[in-house]
């Protein structure tokens, strides 16, 4: 694409900028989408597609696709030392669906294409010229975004009405804009590990063992396989074997791990950008926001924004809106964003209860919502 041919211009091709990328397509915005990564991730993170996502992705046309490849959580069950304490069940309309996030990726990819879009890989941004930072966007105004080549393409500077940081949570975009990334990284490392099982379990459940030990969470997937997530042991190692000494001693009686498909270690953060603009350049998804994976909430919240502003970006780059529309973005998602940190940090806090007070009361509070 030459410099001049696109409207807009998305730094990132995971789940936010196709996203992102593909509702501008399809409202007959051009524009250009570059990833530094040259092959999609392939790993299964985000699983949870709650329903106003589940509603944006069938309004881009893929809403069967979904279904068909996904299945339904009719159920969250909570135990306290194996006990049950509580139960939240929900319909078919409130149950979130289970797909791993490499299949949701592949799905925007694919619509991507239909609609005529292509992500261009190993094009990494390195920085930003000319951004307003006096927080006005100016009519007629542009930005340059300084991109390299990692095929020995070398360096490009290409200039566009509106750039959109969808760069995860290290993002680049947000460097240059000088945005600061508020909040905090909770003490304790998570470790998960995605497997195929011998033994029963619920395959439309999503079950929390909670112990003063630590709480155990067990997803199902499709195909047949179970993520179980914990909290890393005080001072120790995950692999494999400590994770099924977790299921033994505080987890669902005879499941084993028999075929892991992905295990990883991860910290959790909970931050927000202080603002998702500045000028004619904004920020989605990981970019603007990370929390816990409490409520499986972190990919769902990155595709609203995408929704939220592409729909106002189309509208102003068309002449059918004025360009403060663009302001309601911002306020919008920040606001979505402050009640889901809140949320996951509250559930996250209960699920890592270390005292026999704090269990107590978290139970209590389960079985009032029971
Ligand atoms: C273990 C784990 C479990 C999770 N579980 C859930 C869950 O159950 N539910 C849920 O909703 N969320 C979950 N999440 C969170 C979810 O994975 C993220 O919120 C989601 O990936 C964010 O998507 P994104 O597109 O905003 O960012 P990313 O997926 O991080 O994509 C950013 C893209 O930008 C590219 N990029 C970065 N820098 C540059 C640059 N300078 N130039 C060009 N390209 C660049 C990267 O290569 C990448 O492809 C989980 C996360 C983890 C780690």
């Amino acid at each position: 694409m030459a410099v001049g041919d696109a409207d807009v211009l998305v730094v990132g091709g995971g789940p936010t900028g196709l996203l992102t990328a593909c509702e501008l397509l399809r409202r007959g915005v051009r524009v250009r989408i570059v990833d530094r990564a040259r092959e999609p991730t392939g790993v299964p993170k985000a699983l949870s597609l709650w329903p106003r996502v589940r509603d944006i992705l069938a309004d881009l046309g893929v809403g069967d696709e979904v279904q068909d490849t996904s299945v339904p959580v009719r159920a969250f069950r909570y135990f306290s030392d194996r006990r049950p304490v509580a139960s939240l069940t929900f319909t078919e309309e409130l149950a979130a669906r289970q797909l791993p996030q490499y299949e949701t990726e592949r799905i925007l990819t694919e619509r991507l294409h239909a609609l005529g879009g292509k992500i261009e890989r190993g094009v990494r941004l390195l920085c930003l010229d000319d951004v307003d930072f006096s927080g006005r966007i100016e009519p007629g105004g542009t930005v340059t975004a300084v991109l390299e080549h990692e095929d020995g393409g070398g360096v490009e500077r290409f200039t566009v009405p509106f750039v959109v940081g969808a760069d995860g949570a290290g993002s680049a975009v947000r460097g240059q804009l000088g945005i600061g990334f508020e909040g905090s990284t909770y003490e304790m490392a998570f470790a998960l590990v995605d497997t195929y099982i011998e033994g029963r379990l619920p395959p439309d459940e999503i079950s929390y063992y909670q112990t003063t030990n630590g709480t155990l969470v067990v997803v199902p997937q499709p195909r047949g396989v179970f993520r179980f997530l914990s909290v890393m042991p005080d001072g120790g190692e995950m692999s494999r074997e400590a994770m099924q000494q977790i299921i033994d001693t505080r987890g669902p009686h005879g499941v084993r791990i028999t075929e892991p498909v992905w295990e990883t270690v991860f910290r959790v953060h909970a931050r927000r950008a202080t603002d998702f603009r500045r000028g004619r350049v904004f920020l989605a998804g990981d970019a603007a926001h990370v929390h816990s994976p409490a409520g499986g909430q972190g990919m769902n919240n990155g595709l609203q924004d995408a929704q939220n502003l592409s729909w106002k970006l189309a509208a102003v780059l068309q002449g059918r809106s004025p360009l403060p529309l663009l302001d309601s973005y911002g306020t919008e998602r920040a606001e979505a964003t402050r009640r889901i940190v809140r949320d996951t940090d509250l559930h996250t806090r209960a699920l890592t209860a270390r005292t026999a007070r704090r269990a107590a009361v978290r139970d209590t509070a389960f079985r009032l919502l029971d």
